[in-house]
């Protein structure tokens, strides 16, 4: 059984103060029952007022990007050993955002894949076709050579940490979402290309989470397809109200 994850990306949002805040309300309305886990994915700046907050809750804290070395001259960049101080859990990469505007490839973002594992961060991989790539039937293509290229040389136990969020860009930021369907068809090809890559017990136990547009309104037909295992939500989770009603989801089936 897959431990479902619900993920706020706050992206480059709030101030330390308000980061707190917002963090606050979202402890206070969690449900002291929850099975599942959810992570706020902040930025750096943000990264010690958040964790203060949320230090007495099951609310894991993540960063959203960081370098692949563990010091030196990189000026501006950020090191897993740095975030693993601040106290991440885990580290979102290959976000769209990173890949199309600050043109990250898959070697990169490989190389930051190895580098968190070596210093115990988790990582939330996310991977996902442009609008263009989906009109010309090229989504499985480009979900494949990402995986393949973006995991290349990682152990069985390595994908014990990482989870992986399939976010079509078209579907980001956009208020479109991609059908429950459509979701659940490109997890069912990116559970069985893990499958493929690293054995059928490894992608059985991969947790695959859904963003692009997840909202109170739709999250709950889409955590009741059978491959959904969460989601990955950008501007919803900057609304207590809302991303608290995304995390208490209600499927409209049960698994
Ligand atoms: C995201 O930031 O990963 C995301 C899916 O954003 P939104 O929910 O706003 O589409």
């Amino acid at each position: 059984m897959r431990k479902p994850m619900i993920a706020g990306n706050w992206k480059m949002h709030l101030n330390r103060a308000d980061a707190a805040k917002l963090a606050a309300s979202i402890k206070n309305g969690l449900d002291p029952q929850l099975k599942h886990e959810v992570l706020l994915a902040v930025s750096f700046t943000n990264l010690e007022s958040v964790r203060k907050e949320i230090s007495s809750s099951p609310i894991l804290l993540s960063a959203q990007n960081m370098c692949w070395e563990e010091k030196g001259a990189f000026t501006g960049e950020v090191s897993p050993v740095q975030l693993k101080d601040a106290g991440c859990d885990y580290v979102i990469i290959g976000h769209s955002e990173r890949r199309k505007i600050f043109m990250e490839t898959d070697e990169m973002l490989n190389k930051k894949v190895k580098a968190a594992f070596k210093f115990s961060l988790k990582v939330i991989f996310c991977i996902g076709e442009t609008l263009e790539e989906r009109e010309n039937q090229k989504t499985y293509r480009v979900l494949q050579t990402q995986l393949n290229e973006g995991l290349k040389g990682l152990s069985e136990q390595d994908l014990t940490n990482l989870v992986i969020a399939y976010e079509p860009v078209w579907a980001i930021g956009t208020g479109k979402t991609a059908t429950p369907e459509q979701a659940q068809d490109a997890h069912i090809f990116v559970r069985k290309e893990i499958e493929r890559m690293f054995g059928a017990g490894t992608a059985a136990a991969m947790r695959i989470l859904y963003g692009g547009s997840v909202k109170a309104e739709n999250i709950d037909e889409l955590m009741a397809q059978p491959d959904i295992d969460g989601a990955l939500v950008g501007g919803e989770s900057l609304k207590a109200d809302k991303f608290l009603r995304v995390i208490h989801y209600q499927p409209v089936l049960s698994k």
